[in-house]
């Protein structure tokens, strides 16, 4: 085992060392070994926060995690998740194993060769794509520097062929992602190289989802001695998704990452899956509908295939199925600019949000000022919902405006 098999648990190589290594997943359990710990804390840091890295820390500098515990925690993992017997758990965790890893191929990409160690080993983009079996189907956008030892950084853009780009991207991440707003030669697709980790990013997340749920026999074998956790994981998850629904929707106490978010998409600029996704996750949680969700961003970048294909991911027929991602996450995407140290006050921008309605007199919500106005649905109640917003703001009325300091 090495820390490369355990910094990405899901290639080839690390499938291979786990069963190399024998190890007997019953025994480590009925052991409770720390991989065990380290698998229950990947799956709750995933359905929680959207990430899977440990919060001792970064693995391997900072975690306190060693390679065998990171590398046993993904199996382990997969089962937890595999009892809690939910879709959404399943899409969600998968999507977090994906943002980790591609913000560790990020960080490996961004270590200068003379940097990289025996250490802290590394991948370079080539790994990755061989991995996924894309090395023939991209090709960067000019030939490379004769190869060889120290031959320098990887080039700023790429051409995918047009087959897997439609299979690991989406018109739901925005309209630059539609293959008519793209330059196209000879049956590729010309990427940025950050949307090729994008990319990348969907082909993690289609490994890590494939085979789950395991077939397991509930009160047998380890599924048993694992009945704690899940029931743990079951619980931290009722309590975070269904605690005091708060169903109002007044934008202008939005907190200011969403507000910025949304700002950003009414510019038109396009956001960035994980953006997108905290965005959406906020609407969702403060009780909007998809429809709702769709008028509401009537007037900016995100369209309503894209917005409803993530909304009815986000839901479920007991509402909302997942918290938007925390502040701390938030702040690792550059989301959160935790403007007047407010992180103090809340964990994530839904608590923040409850907290601004809590202290508020009186709120007029904009799905009312919808109604009144006539706008309804479409386009046009979107754009004029979100005014309504910002006049009332602007209005200055001292009773909606209260901080979550003052809720305290
Ligand atoms: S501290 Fe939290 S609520 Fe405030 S802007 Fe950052 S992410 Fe949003």
């Amino acid at each position: 085992m090495d820390a490369l098999d355990a910094k990405y648990p899901f290639f080839a190589a690390a499938r291979e060392a786990v069963a190399d290594a024998a190890v007997s997943l019953p025994k480590l359990v009925a052991a409770d070994a720390p991989a065990v710990e380290r698998g229950r804390e990947r799956v709750e840091r995933a359905l929680m926060d959207g990430t899977v890295e440990s919060e001792s820390g970064t693995f391997p500098a900072d975690s306190e995690y060693d390679v065998q515990a990171e590398l046993l925690s993904y199996p382990i993992a997969r089962i937890l998740v595999s009892l809690l017997d939910s879709e959404p758990a399943i899409e969600k965790y998968a999507a977090a194993e994906a943002a980790t890893a591609v913000d560790r191929v990020r960080d490996d990409l961004a270590a200068d060769d003379e940097l990289r160690s025996v250490s802290t080993p590394t991948v370079a983009l080539d790994d990755v794509l061989a991995e996924f079996d894309l090395a023939d189907a991209v090709r960067p956008d000019s030939p490379r520097r004769a190869s060889g030892a120290g031959s320098g950084r990887d080039p700023a853009h790429y051409w995918v062929d047009v087959g897997p780009y439609l299979r690991l991207t989406s018109p739901s991440w925005g309209a630059s992602w539609r293959l008519v707003n793209r330059a196209l030669a000879d049956g590729a697709v010309r990427v940025s190289r950050e949307e090729l980790l994008d990319a990348l990013e969907a082909a993690v997340e289609e490994r890590v989802r494939e085979g789950l749920p395991f077939e397991l026999a509930a009160g047998e074998g380890i599924a048993a001695e694992l009945e704690e956790g899940v029931a743990d994981l079951k619980r931290l998850l009722s309590e975070r998704s269904y605690a005091g629904p708060i169903d109002v929707v007044a934008p202008e106490l939005f907190p200011p990452c969403m507000t910025n978010l949304i700002e950003k998409a009414e510019r038109d600029t396009d956001l960035s899956p994980p953006e997108s996704f905290a965005l959406m996750a906020f609407l969702v949680g403060i009780g909007m509908t998809p429809d709702e969700v769709v008028a509401f961003c009537a007037d900016t970048s995100l369209d309503a295939e894209g917005i409803r294909y993530q909304t009815e991911y986000l839901k479920d027929d007991r509402g909302t199925q997942y918290p938007p991602p925390t502040c701390e996450t938030l702040a690792n995407y550059g989301i959160c600019h935790n403007e007047a140290d407010h992180m103090q006050v809340a964990a994530d921008p839904l608590a923040y949000y409850e907290k601004r309605v809590a202290a508020a007199d009186e709120i007029a919500d904009w799905r009312d000022r919808e109604g009144d106005e006539g706008g309804g649905e479409g386009d046009e109640g979107g754009g004029e919902g979100d005014e309504g917003g910002r006049e009332d703001d602007e209005s200055g009325d001292p009773g909606e405006t209260a901080t979550p300091d003052e809720a305290e």
